[in-house]
């Protein structure tokens, strides 16, 4: 079984927008229909797709519209990020060694090709991340002076779906959640700090971009068209 965990319930407060980012219309479909759709074509068996409780029901009429039979559920999410893929991980009926990919609707120009590599990989391995080498040098900054350059070649960025075995990534935010961290930004964190198992990189794709700020809408409406 591989079961998503959809993420779609942020605020989108970055993109100045009167509702999150998930929802605004690109190309006259929403945002967040377009993973949906990939997802819908992928070996995945299951979607859950998390949200704010305000925009349930407007999940659950996209599903219906455009006929994505493998959404399981629309549940609601949590305060951060962290929060939301916790309550996604409780709704999934993955369980053992099934997989579990957990990806941000922000990112709609996700690819099959690289939602397969990290399938293939977490199922070989046990945890799968999708990245690319980052091409910019990057800097280390405290209080506007630079303290530190990390080696280029060492730096990847990273995206989702982040793949894992179910009872791993579980078993790592179990943990997670008692300790109270707050500085988690993705999955890949947690199972570094509170896993047991290494995580492999796969090849991620430089299109695969997270819409984040208004700079962003051109470049994805180029990219979904
Ligand atoms: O804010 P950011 O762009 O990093 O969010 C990444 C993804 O996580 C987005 O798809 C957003 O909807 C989701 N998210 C969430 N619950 C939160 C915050 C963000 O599902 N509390």
């Amino acid at each position: 079984m591989i079961s998503v965990i959809l993420l779609a319930a942020g605020s989108g407060k970055r993109m100045k927008l009167d509702k999150p980012k998930q929802f605004m219309m690109i190309n006259n479909k929403p945002l967040i229909s377009y993973a949906l759709e990939t997802f819908q074509k992928s070996k995945a068996d299951e979607i859950v797709i998390v949200t704010n409780e305000d925009n349930v029901s407007l999940c659950k009429d996209i599903v219906n519209k455009y006929h994505f039979t493998k959404v399981k559920d629309v549940i609601v999410g949590g305060n951060e990020r962290y929060d939301s893929v916790y309550n996604g991980l409780s709704a999934v009926n993955g369980r053992d060694d099934d997989i579990v990919l957990i990806h941000d609707s922000a990112r709609a120009n996700i690819s099959l090709e690289v939602i397969s590599s990290v399938i293939e990989e977490a199922g070989r391995s046990g945890a799968a991340i999708p990245a690319v080498p980052v091409k910019d040098t990057i800097k280390v900054v405290i209080d506007g002076v630079v303290c530190d350059t990390p080696l280029r070649s060492t730096l990847y960025q990273v995206q989702t779906p982040q793949g894992f075995r179910y009872n791993a990534i579980r078993s790592a935010y179990d943990k997670m959640h008692l300790s109270n961290d707050t500085s988690i930004t993705d999955d890949s964190m947690v199972m570094e700090k509170y896993g047991k198992l290494k995580v492999k990189v796969v090849e991620g794709d430089y299109d695969n971009i997270k819409v984040t700020t208004p700079e962003d809408v051109s470049r994805i409406t180029e990219l979904l068209s």
